[in-house]
């Protein structure tokens, strides 16, 4: 199993992301860009917080880099600042994983998320361990930043129509789930002139309300003071505050997939260009670039995949169906902040979230796992199986079928022996058909 999963690598703090390590990851990170440059780190609230980012420190100051710490903040503000400011990034989180774990995310020089590349290089120097040590007198200098989060803020509020949200007044209720979040959004809210009802915003890393994923099992509570409020909208972001997921001015929670595609057909009649997805998103996403006729490319699976296609295609959206919003205009990273500052921007256009997400095409999901021993002669086979056939196939990520009315895609998991099975279609009985002879087939090749 790679060091680095698909977002850098996580484990229960103190047991397995443990100081030794975080030293480790840092100096690999100096020894990979030749003890030379600066790089800023930031963290997430978590209780490990301060142990790991100190060892972090430590290490990267031993390979001869400079060092700006940010202190907590969420990860797209520290990726913000990177791109502007420093050489690479490293971020302390586990993101939306249970409150026992923590981890370490290495962020590129333009901002975005390092490479799969760069990441593999950075692992082999920390299982080789010959790590650069620089000269008594070439030891690193750190500094500290404490402008981070206002950089970040800024930016947002340079990049939407502020003045059209301002003129709005909106009410809308936070739920930053006590993350990193808790200190850019209910402050960005206020500065787009909302007045802004927090729930779970002091910065507290036992999580004392809600594990960090924001699961709509766990937004109830939101859900209920939107509802009691009168609120034009609820959000929740998860630890680290790249993502946000959110409920409209009834309570009712925005599916992920409904959110995506309401923001590519919200960015598509300002900006017509091409989209770009994971192979798993909803036929929704093809149905909008279709009525735009825009180009839809579709990668693999992760964001930092679907990032550098937009890069390299110029691309005016992307995202991932988990609330992990890309808006090239602010940075090439998923960001939960701008995600929710153009949410209001979309409904200061005079429409509610509810009216809005009635107006993308509706589709319903089915999905299995299924425990396999050897993944890759599985997948071998069902290929082999899928391309007798004369269906419409995609091998981007996992494999793909398309069919009239909806699609099924097989996919082995990253980290576990398991292959999951997706399908979606236009009616619920459909989908979950389409899902058992995804399931069948898997199970014919094992
Ligand atoms: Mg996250």
């Amino acid at each position: 199993m790679a060091f680095f999963g698909t977002n850098g690598v996580r484990g229960i703090a103190n047991e397995y992301i443990t100081p030794q390590l975080a030293v480790d990851v840092a100096k690999s990170l100096g020894t990979y860009m030749g003890s030379k440059g600066t790089i800023a780190i930031g963290r997430d609230t978590r209780m490990s917080g301060d142990m790991l980012k100190s060892a972090a420190i430590a290490g990267a100051l031993s390979a001869g880099l400079t060092v700006i710490d940010l202190g907590i903040a969420p990860v797209p503000a520290v990726q913000y600042y990177v791109r502007d400011h420093a050489d690479a990034g490293m971020m302390i989180t586990a993101s939306h994983n249970p409150r026992e774990y923590n981890g370490i995310k290495l962020i590129a020089g333009d901002g975005s998320e390092f490479s799969r590349e760069g990441e593999s290089e950075v692992e082999k120097i920390y299982y080789s361990k010959q790590f650069a040590s620089a000269n008594w007198d070439k030891t690193g200098d750190l500094r500290t930043a404490s402008d981070a989060n206002e950089y970040y803020i800024q930016g947002i509020i340079n990049h939407v129509d502020a003045q059209a949200i301002r003129e709005k007044r909106f009410k809308v209720v936070t739920d930053t789930g006590c993350g990193a979040g808790s200190i850019t959004l209910p402050f960005l809210l206020r500065r787009l002139g909302c007045e802004v009802i927090t729930i779970n915003a002091q910065l507290d890393g036992t999580f004392p309300w809600r594990n960090p994923e924001p699961t709509p099992d766990v937004l109830t509570e939101l859900a209920d003071i939107v509802r009691t409020t009168g609120a034009d909208m609820g959000v929740a972001q998860d630890g680290d505050a790249d993502r946000a997921v959110f409920v409209d001015e009834n309570g009712d929670f925005i599916d992920d997939e409904v959110l995506l595609a309401m923001m590519a057909k919200y960015v598509l009649t300002r900006n017509k260009g091409i989209i770009v997805t994971p192979v798993s998103s909803s036929r929704c996403m093809a149905d909008i670039a279709e009525e735009a006729g825009v180009e839809l490319i579709l990668t693999a699976v992760g964001s930092i995949n679907v990032a550098r296609k937009m890069m390299e295609t110029d691309a005016v959206f992307g995202g991932e169906g988990n609330g992990g919003l890309i808006f090239p205009e602010h940075q090439y990273c998923r960001d939960g902040g701008m995600a929710c500052a153009k949410l209001l921007e979309i409904i200061a256009a005079g429409t509610t979230l509810s009216e809005f997400a009635r107006s993308v095409p509706e589709y319903f999901n089915s999905k299995t796992k299924t425990c396999c021993d050897d993944l890759t002669a599985i997948m071998e086979r069902v290929k082999a199986d899928v391309l007798d056939g004369n269906a419409e196939v995609d091998t981007t990520d996992g494999i793909k079928i398309w069919y009239d009315d909806g699609w099924v895609l097989i996919r082995p998991s990253g980290t576990e022996p398991i292959i999951r099975i997706f399908a979606e279609s236009k009616t619920k009985a459909k989908a979950e058909e389409l899902m058992l002879g995804g399931l069948e087939l898997v199970e014919k090749c094992k």
